[in-house]
């Protein structure tokens, strides 16, 4: 169904989406627009975003650990550095309106956030059934002035509200720009996020090199949903062949449980919401439904740049179940004070998989704060399971 939206989109708005894809690296690269984007990035958003040798959990590993700080910033997590490069590109495009997708609603905050900022209309497709479950960010959306369309169709979460959000964006093709939240979608948008969330690697280098000596981290390990955070931790590493890179998958209740979003291992090449990439899918190619504790690795595809790494195994593709990753989020909190995103205590489960020593340097993206996982995390100290 999703695929052949796209097709029908490809074909009757060709010369709108032309537009972006042949401006997009022209507008990111003029002047005016990196003033506006470095001062929004510094300003608003509060970047740099702190290096941050974690000293009681490096003792733990016997391995340097640096968490690279993206819990710090506006709204909580990385996403925002994603939407304010957007919607500053969507205003040079002459748009003025702003559609997104969301699935626990941390992009949709995100982007209601910044057509906030800019004044400008912004609608944000959910799945009714994560309307539900997620109530205190659909409150934010509308505080920050959008409109929360429910997804009926389907299961009624992310991939439902992506293919709404296309079909929206079908119908509305000159004035509206789609804000995409991950290295999915279409070109250019794999590309174009991936760009907009470098700015991750680019800081780790001189932060590294400041208190090393070296730019270089032997390991940088990020969770993968779509694959935002980890494009951007890797960025600037990708040539650098020393530095492996290290992407984390939810397993969920486990790879082989029929309950789980650990899309390299359980997926088959295929296209899913306008790129070709790995997609979890039936044997006649229908999506299926993934599983993670956390919504926001919650996606049955990863980003065409994330099965690139895959295949050509300059990425090494680990993944970390429900119950691992909670663990790990309270051990960061025990011994750091840090209660980081379900998502992020992904990455940190695979310290636990690796075999590190005091002479390496890891680098591990902390993509997002745990306020919006309290819920979880209160049942698992109400059921004593920790
Ligand atoms: C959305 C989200 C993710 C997953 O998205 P990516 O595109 O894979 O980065 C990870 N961590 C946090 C905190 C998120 O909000």
């Amino acid at each position: 169904m999703e695929n052949l939206e796209v097709h029908s989109f490809l074909k009757c708005c060709t010369r709108m989406w032309k537009k972006l894809r042949t401006r997009y690296l022209e507008i990111m690269h003029e002047p005016a627009f990196q003033n506006e984007f470095q001062s929004l990035l510094r300003d608003y958003v509060g970047r740099p975003s702190p290096l941050y040798l974690a000293k009681r959990l490096s003792a733990m590993y016997n391995t340097p650990i640096y968490l690279k700080r993206e819990d710090l910033n506006h709204t909580g997590a990385h996403k925002i550095n994603n939407t304010i490069g957007q919607i500053l590109l969507a205003q040079r495009l002459g748009k003025h309106r702003i559609i997104a997708e969301t699935g626990a609603g941390q992009h949709g905050v995100a982007t209601a956030t910044v057509c906030a900022l800019k004044g400008i209309e912004c609608i944000v497709y959910m799945g009714e059934k994560d309307i539900e479950r997620q109530a205190p960010n659909v409150a934010r959306m509308k505080m920050l002035g959008a409109k929360v369309v429910p997804a009926t169709s389907g299961s009624k979460t992310l991939k439902d509200a992506t293919n709404e959000a296309i079909r929206d964006w079908i119908n509305n093709p000159v004035d509206t720009h789609y804000i995409i939240g991950s290295v999915v979608g279409p070109h250019p948008y794999p590309d174009m996020v991936a760009r907009f969330q470098s700015v991750i690697s680019e800081e780790i280098r001189w932060q590294l090199k400041e208190k090393t000596g070296s730019e270089l981290p032997t390991h940088v390990i990020a969770c993968v949903g779509g694959g935002s955070n980890a494009a951007g931790t890797f960025y600037h590493f990708l040539d650098e062949g020393s530095v492996e890179l290290i992407a984390v998958e939810a397993a969920g209740h486990g790879v082989n449980s029929g309950m789980s979003a650990a899309t390299t291992q359980l997926g088959k090449p295929g296209v899913l919401h306008g790129s070709r990439s790995y997609v979890m899918q039936t044997e006649d190619g229908q999506v299926v439904e993934p599983h993670s504790i956390s919504a926001g690795l919650d996606y049955p595809g990863i980003g065409p740049l994330h099965a690139h790494l895959f295949d050509s195994g300059r990425g090494t593709f680990l993944s970390a179940t429900d119950e691992e990753a909670v663990k790990a989020a309270f051990l960061l909190t025990r011994l750091e004070g840090i209660i980081p995103a379900l998502e992020s205590a992904h990455a940190l489960a695979a310290l636990e998989q690796l075999q590190l020593n005091e002479k390496d340097t890891v680098v591990l993206c902390l993509s997002g704060r745990g306020d919006k996982d309290m819920g979880t995390y209160m049942k698992v100290m109400e059921e004593q399971t920790i």
